[in-house]
């Protein structure tokens, strides 16, 4: 298996990420009574943004979605290679990307240009075997997909109506058949935003031209995170949820998890390491950018920006150790970063909690995103692959931990 998973311990790491199934499960749930008729595709690229792919996988299954969603062919290579057999769409591919083993491993295929297609349709061929792609238009993202607005005077000659019509040329020799159409917002998480209705037209506008020419797609779908709360008239047949299925809120400006009947699902925590009494006039970590005001208990905590604490949350982010919550106090380093929790007790091994879904008065990734000035995406998928992925709460039905 390629995931990104570690390898099994055998020494304890100082620290871990807990990640709450039951709640990635729930949070499945909510999305899909958002969803209405709709069905769910899991978004778990980027290691399941960071809660591990193949369980978070499981645990979306177990809570109803249908599908899996992923960025990159070895992440859908990983998913089956760990036996994962439900419908997965991958869309983000390079020339020469591999896509003889995704077709013999039933992956779909998202194209957003005519030569994916022929790279598709050319590895089909030689496996002897029909393709399944998905074709992805920009409907305005600006991103991937291919474009749909004229360019010049020439308004039908779009990238979009020429992947249709090669497509449908494609379907007929059986290289592919095209199983879903899609696209993605720029602004889902501003519901007002003009771009939103502007783009639910647009793909109106793309799926109609598109059946025009004779596909028949199986899914039509457009809605991530945001839109799946916010925008239920986007979500066609199907939509397509990666940040809401792991509690963090996609609209902060919205509302937050709590609002929208999401739980996180990732608690990170540290053992506290050397702990000692200092006077005042200390100064902390690299640069001295912190200097205790008064006697203080410093607390080294054994993570560091290898691990993906932020060296931007220096002297900015709390963390929550025995029920009270401290800044931390000057530069995060690359293994550690330091706390002065002043006159509290604090023992090596004392548990320090970065952040965590906020019930217990912890800061949370939102907290930490606003901290440091990122989103919430950022702060879970970056907490590194050195840090072990601890389960909890499993899902019925979900398998027991294999490594
Ligand atoms: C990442 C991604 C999603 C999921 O986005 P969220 O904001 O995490 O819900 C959906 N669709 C595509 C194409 C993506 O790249």
């Amino acid at each position: 298996m390629t995931a990104p998973s570690p390898p099994r311990a055998t020494v304890p790491f100082p620290a871990r990420a807990v990640i709450d199934l039951a709640a990635i499960a729930a949070n499945v749930g909510v999305l899909k009574q958002r969803a209405g008729a709709a069905e769910v595709m899991a978004v778990v690229k980027a290691d399941a943004y960071g809660h591990g792919l193949v369980r978070s996988a499981q645990a979306a299954l177990a809570g109803g979605a249908s599908w899996l969603g992923v960025a990159q062919l070895t992440e859908a290579m990983a998913l089956r290679a760990a036996g994962v057999t439900a419908p997965v769409l991958a869309w983000l591919h390079a020339p020469g990307a591999g896509f003889a083993q995704a077709i013999e491993a039933d992956v779909d295929l998202g194209v957003s240009a005519t030569w994916m297609l022929d790279e598709v349709a050319a590895a089909a061929r030689a496996s002897g075997r029909t393709a399944r792609v998905q074709l992805k238009a920009d409907t305005g993202l600006g991103r991937n997909g291919a474009y749909l607005f004229p360019v010049g005077t020439d308004s039908t000659a779009t990238d979009w109506s020429a992947l249709v019509d090669r497509a449908r040329a494609l379907e007929a020799e059986e290289a592919v058949r095209v199983t879903g159409l899609f696209t993605h917002f720029a602004y889902a998480d501003a519901p007002q935003h003009p771009t939103v209705q502007a783009q639910q037209t647009a793909f109106a506008e793309a799926v109609a031209l598109a059946e025009r020419a004779g596909l028949r797609p199986e899914v039509r779908h457009m809605s991530n995170s945001a839109a799946t709360l916010t925008t239920p008239a986007a979500a066609w047949d199907m939509v397509r949820p990666g940040l809401a299925v792991y509690g963090l809120t996609p609209a902060p400006e919205v509302g937050s998890s709590a609002d929208f009947g999401l739980v996180p699902a990732m608690t990170a925590i540290a053992e506290a390491s050397v702990v000692k009494a200092v006077p005042a006039g200390q100064g902390v970590s690299y640069g001295h950018t912190y200097t205790t005001s008064g006697p203080a208990n410093l607390v080294d905590v054994p993570l560091g920006y290898a691990d993906g604490v932020p060296r931007h949350a220096s002297g900015l982010a709390e963390v929550m150790i025995n029920g009270r919550r401290h800044r931390i106090a000057g530069r995060v380093c690359m293994d550690q970063f330091v706390v002065d929790v002043g006159d509290q007790q604090v023992t090596a091994g004392d548990e320090v909690i970065l952040f965590g879904p906020g019930d217990r008065g912890e800061p949370t990734a939102q907290d930490w995103a606003e901290a440091v000035g990122t989103i919430n995406y950022e702060i879970v998928t970056r907490f590194g692959p050195r840090v072990p992925r601890e389960y909890a709460g499993a899902p019925v039905g979900a398998e027991e931990e294999t490594w």
